[in-house]
């Protein structure tokens, strides 16, 4: 599943090229999770102004003047979006191409999970209702220690499940969850309000940390990025615990371990995470 990381590089690697494009036309294929909701038509003639990204969403500002509105472009469990001068002919899993003078942006989604939702302005219910619970951008300059343990003293429930609700800080997918908190040292399971001022500074250190390294790592393939995303998710980071059930841990050598939390697998090493 595209998390954060993957949504920022696929933000940069069309982000500068579609800047200040005509759109020509759009094309819907099968219905996504939510509606475009508008006739795919009036968006010709409008312009890209520019790509911003908002958790997992990534925002294209339409042109030439603010209420040409905006899209709301999400990928879902499955979804890829690719910018080339030309696709060829749309394949079944092939759901959104927007057409413009710089180039073609095409949505890939084989679960259909992902949407683009056409939005008024960003203030509008249609944006609104996607946007409006996120909590900070965990890379952005309002993510600070003393509102993240703030946040934290208010919730009860276990620091993981605190992490993936994304009310207080959005976009900590499960994989950067589980890694932030080992390098952290904090046990997957701590009640949140728990968590005392110097380790929530250490667990926003390390959410920082995870999610920038993702992002730099998946930016240097960028020249490969044309296409798709890898499946395999090729930029994954060298993962301390997550995935490496039963494997030494990396600091202390004891087994990591899995345990499933709100149906999500959590991998932790009792050693190094108290
Ligand atoms: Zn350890």
């Amino acid at each position: 599943m595209p998390e954060l990381p993957e949504v920022e590089v696929t933000r940069l690697s069309f982000a500068d090229r579609i800047a200040g494009a005509r759109i020509l036309s759009a094309r819907l294929g099968k219905p996504l999770r939510w509606a475009l909701g508008v006739d795919p038509a009036t968006l010709a003639g409008r312009t890209v102004r520019g790509v911003r990204r908002r958790g997992k969403y990534l925002l294209v500002d339409l042109g030439p003047d603010a209420g040409a509105g905006l899209l709301l472009l999400h990928l879902g469990m499955s979804g890829s979006l690719a910018f080339a001068d030309a696709h060829p002919a749309p394949g079944p899993h092939d759901h959104f191409d927007l057409a413009t003078s710089r180039g073609v942006l095409r949505l890939n989604d084989p679960r259909r999970f992902g949407a683009v939702v056409w939005a008024p302005a960003e203030d509008a219910p249609e944006a609104v209702k996607l946007l409006g619970r996120l909590g900070v951008e965990p890379l952005g300059p309002d993510f600070d220690p003393q509102a993240f343990h703030a946040g934290l003293r208010q919730r009860q429930a276990p620091i993981k499940q605190v992490l993936l609700a994304g009310d207080l800080v959005v976009g900590v997918g499960n994989i950067y969850a589980s890694e932030a908190l080992f390098l952290a040292g904090i046990h997957p399971a701590t009640r949140a309000s728990r968590i005392s001022l110097a380790r929530a500074t250490r667990l926003h250190a390390a959410v920082r940390d995870v999610l920038a390294r993702a992002v730099q790592k998946g930016g240097s393939t960028l020249r490969d990025f044309s296409n798709a995303f890898g499946e395999s998710g090729y930029f994954q980071l060298e993962a301390m615990v997550y995935d490496r059930a039963g494997q030494p841990c990396r600091v202390c050598g004891a087994a990591v371990r899995r345990m499933v939390q709100g149906q999500r697998a959590t991998y932790y090493c009792t050693g190094c995470q108290k």
